[in-house]
């Protein structure tokens, strides 16, 4: 579909390029993005489907960590994940969305979990008889994470859980939810934990389905008094926040070579258009405002991949990742809007039909740039790391 030269950077390794190739012939057989009926029932089929899909292909392997429970590796391997996303996106949307959720619901039982809770859990989800979700987000809190107001408080062995999330991806077809609520050891971050619940704990309810532009399962949940083991608590008390945040870390990458996949595909369905379309005796190809289109599409693409792949590299190489995540998911994300914009305007008014796969894409990418951290929050810790590291060396020579 789209040349495969990129899986030859030195951030790659053989078995990434083996990977990528399997998948993609993988994709291709199984993988369709032709999803018409965008009801409620409808989509969560599809997505039900798609995580057993993805569990029998065994790709979920390379969402869990820990080769005891069904992983591919001990740790997640963030550049499998990242060029699973790209490829899974470039054929379906709702394909990279199913593999990306069971991921980011399952990825803190991986790297926190007792062995218990990975023993319960991770097998399940990489073999897709679980589905995995993750809520953070509350009505007051979004951007501002920190702020959440979902409580839970302990009572003997158990918590008490009450308080609403929303913006809930999987929301109402998930097994379980990985749950963040205020334990209140300190005010803010430091007061936060981390639960595993079940979807089917008393108290626990889909208060209502949202229907977004990408339909996928999305749901806002309601706790009232619903009572989890202490037994499902990650980690310790207090350190929910950090258990999120490094869980972003990892995935963050993964958002961005989502955007990558998106943009490749809006990149390729252009070419096929341009070097197609017949217009004032020539084809759209032959002219150079065309030509401008698709070099910048083409170079910005590669630019977004390169900083993919430099921070999912730096997270397998165990470095501190933060900084270069948040400026891959920026630069990703926003990249991927303006080339799919241009795939749209290529198309002209064929590029607006319901159905289009330039129009699907114009949907699928918008939410991109808002979750997992808006491109705004994206440059705050930009700019907050690039001004500590200053600072420190600045120091350092004094
Ligand atoms: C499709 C989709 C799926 C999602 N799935 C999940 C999920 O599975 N689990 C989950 O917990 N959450 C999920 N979310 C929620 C997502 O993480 C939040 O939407 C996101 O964190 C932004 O929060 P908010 O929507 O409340 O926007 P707000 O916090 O109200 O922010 C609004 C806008 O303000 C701007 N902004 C933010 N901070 C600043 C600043 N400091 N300075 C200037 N401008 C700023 C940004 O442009 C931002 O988009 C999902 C969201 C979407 C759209």
């Amino acid at each position: 579909m789209t040349s495969s030269r990129h899986l030859d950077w030195p951030f790659l390794e053989p078995r990434h390029k083996v990977l990528a190739t399997e998948l993609e012939l993988w994709a291709r057989r199984v993988l369709s993005d032709d999803l018409q009926d965008h009801s409620v029932r409808a989509v969560d089929d599809a997505c039900r489907r798609l995580v057993r899909q993805l569990g029998e292909g065994g790709w979920l392997k390379y969402a869990i960590g820990g080769s005891a429970y069904g992983a591919s590796a001990d740790t997640i391997d963030t550049r499998a994940v990242c060029l699973i996303r790209e490829t899974l996106a470039r054929h379906s949307g709702l394909a990279d969305f199913a593999f990306a959720m069971q991921g980011l619901g399952s990825g803190a039982i991986s790297t926190f979990g007792t062995q218990e809770q990975k023993r319960r859990y991770l097998p399940r989800v990489g073999n897709g008889t679980a589905i995995a979700a993750f809520a953070i987000s509350e009505p007051d809190a979004g951007s501002d994470v920190a702020a959440l107001q979902c409580a839970a408080r302990k009572e003997g062995d158990s918590y008490l859980i009450n308080g609403e999330k929303t913006w809930i991806s999987n929301g109402g077809i998930a097994d379980f939810y990985l749950v963040f609520a205020r334990t209140g050891e300190e005010a803010g971050a430091k007061g936060i934990s981390a639960f595993i619940v079940d979807a089917n704990t008393q108290g626990l309810e889909i208060a209502q389905r949202i229907e977004v532009m990408a339909p996928h399962p999305l749901a806002r949940l309601s706790f009232k008094d619903c009572r989890v083991p202490a037994t499902q608590r990650l980690g310790e008390p207090g350190q929910g926040f950090k258990i999120a945040m490094s869980t972003l870390d990892i995935f963050r990458s993964s958002v961005a070579a989502a955007a990558v996949g998106f943009a490749r595909r809006a990149l390729h369905e252009a070419l096929s258009r341009s070097a197609s379309r017949k217009m004032f005796g020539h084809v759209l190809a032959d002219f150079q405002l065309t030509q401008a289109k698709l070099a910048k599409m083409a170079t910005d693409i590669d630019c977004a991949a390169l900083l993919t792949y430099r921070a999912a590299w730096l997270k397998d190489m165990g470095q501190p990742v933060t900084v270069e995540a948040a400026m891959a998911k920026m630069t990703a994300t926003e990249i991927a809007q303006q080339a799919i914009d241009s795939a749209v305007q290529i198309f002209g008014a064929l590029g607006v039909v319901s159905g289009q796969t330039v129009e699907r894409l114009y949907r699928e990418i918008r939410p991109l740039r808002i979750y997992e951290g808006a491109t705004e929050v994206q440059q705050l810790i930009i700019a907050r790391g690039i001004i500590k590291s200053h600072q420190e060396s600045e120091r350092e020579h004094d």
